[in-house]
């Protein structure tokens, strides 16, 4: 039987999707290369934002049109899915099952099987370990039968992408911070830290496999409370000394997403003194203004966060910082959107993903009075994106002159005969070399920067 994934939103959801994939696998299920041929659709969602959520209706509307022409209901024939008729008569399955998982699950839960009932199960965040009997339901073509959300979050034994040589580890899920505007905590619930032996075994299934680079993953990373008070930069101290001791294949962590207001000291001294801890390192402001980053709940200050990036830049000084900036929130007056452009001049970010404000239901800020108009946050959102060009060149193009060692990862799009890689930073490097290193780290002379990706060549 065939499995077809869609996965929307944050690398969480990519790593979740990854999870559940090897479930199937384990099972005997084989990917289907087209979903006109899948057995069982699983739609992993995202509601951050309300365009995200729309677009997910859409989709539940073409299962809908799909799944009638399965079942070849006489009014559903229409002249598109006529083809898809045909199609299926001839060579898919006959019958359709829709999962519908993640943050929309979670939010929607039975009102979204309600309203669509294309879907056949709605499995929310906590309801992850159902996919076991979920498929044995539909092996045995049995109809689909109720989901208890546990109440207790479980982690996947491992997220591993079949063939990749980088991994996202989960290490924590949900958020307990409830920044105005984000619908998070209310989707994926409070904060839980998965046991060190879960997240040791999951290094050691990766090691087997070849893995050479971790990203450890949580909506707050670093607000990671394992057993016996374990925090965020004692489980990387940990997990960096476990490597070595397991000679591993995994080199390089990294970690995301963190936040300012739990990056401690201590963290940063892990950072500067732990090998394997890479030097690119996100730590979203959001904000310049002190007055929106106190609207936005952020729990600091314009200052604080200088005072942090001026730590980090002490103790790590190959540190590439890069960032999320949010233009637009309610009340932000030209001065804060002034002092969004000082403090990214200031930092002097490698990269930053920009975007601005859009309300989402059911937060705080959704509700705030002087809400901008959309055009002023597009203007705003242009000159940071402006700034943010000019800062990534003047940025990268310390590094042009440098031999660095860089991870091999794929194969050039634009040029077969070239690899990218990644440096530590996790910037891109494209070079000559054989197909036969990928997976491997390699030595590379950077010789030039176009756009926000290096050139280099092969040393050795
Ligand atoms: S820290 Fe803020 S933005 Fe990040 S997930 Fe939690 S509530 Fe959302």
């Amino acid at each position: 039987m065939t499995y077809f994934f869609e996965t929307y939103g944050c690398e969480m959801n990519l790593s979740e999707s990854a999870a559940v994939e090897q479930i199937f696998i384990s099972r005997g299920w084989k990917k289907a290369d087209d979903v006109q041929l899948a057995d069982v659709v699983v739609i992993n969602t995202c509601s951050v934002r309300a365009t995200a959520e729309t677009r997910i209706f859409g989709r539940l509307g073409f299962y809908s049109g799909l799944k009638a022409v399965r079942h070849m209901e006489p009014n559903a024939k229409t002249r598109s899915m006529e083809t898809a008729a045909e199609y299926v008569k001839k060579n898919g399955p006959v019958t359709l099952t829709v999962i519908v998982m993640g943050c929309m699950a979670e939010r929607l839960l039975k009102s979204l099987q309600k309203e669509w009932p294309v879907v056949d199960y709605v499995v929310g965040t906590y309801a992850k370990n159902k996919f076991g009997d979920i498929i044995t339901a539909v092996e045995e073509g049995r109809k689909p039968f109720e989901i208890d959300d546990s109440p207790v979050y479980t982690f996947a034994e491992t997220s591993y992408e079949e063939g990749a040589f980088s991994a996202f580890v989960p290490i924590m899920h949900g958020c307990n911070n409830f920044c105005s505007y984000c619908i998070v905590p209310y989707v994926r619930g409070r904060e839980v830290s998965r046991p060190l032996d879960q997240i040791l075994h999951e290094l050691d299934i990766l090691s087997a496999r070849g893995v050479k680079e971790i990203t450890l993953l949580g909506q707050n990373v670093n607000s990671y409370r394992g057993e016996d008070g374990l925090n965020f930069p004692g489980l990387l101290k940990k997990i960096g000394a476990y490597i070595d001791e397991k000679k591993s294949s995994i080199e390089w962590i990294r970690f995301e997403s963190s936040n300012p207001k739990d990056f401690s000291d201590e963290l940063i001294q892990e950072i500067a003194s732990n090998r394997h801890v890479c030097t690119g390192l996100h730590v979203a402001v959001q904000h310049g203004s002190t007055k929106i980053l106190k609207a936005m709940n952020r729990r600091y200050t314009r200052e604080d966060y200088l005072v942090l990036v001026n730590k980090i830049k002490a103790a790590v000084p190959d540190a590439a910082l890069t960032t999320d900036i949010m233009l637009g929130f309610p009340g932000e007056s030209d001065e804060d959107f002034e002092e969004v452009l000082s403090l990214m001049k200031e930092v002097q970010y490698e990269s930053a993903f920009m975007y601005y404000y859009n309300p989402r239901e059911g937060t705080p800020a959704a509700v705030m009075e002087d809400q901008i108009p959309v055009e002023v946050k597009k203007a705003r959102l242009q000159k940071v994106i402006d700034t943010q060009l000019k800062i990534t060149s003047s940025v990268m193009s310390r590094y042009v002159g440098r031999t660095e060692k860089v991870l091999a990862d794929i194969i050039s799009r634009d040029n077969p005969k070239e690899l990218l890689a990644k440096t530590e930073r996790n910037e891109r490097v494209a070079f000559e070399a054989p197909a036969s290193l990928i997976g491997k780290f390699v030595t590379v002379k950077i010789e030039s920067l176009n756009g926000n990706t290096f050139r280099g060549i092969l040393v050795e």
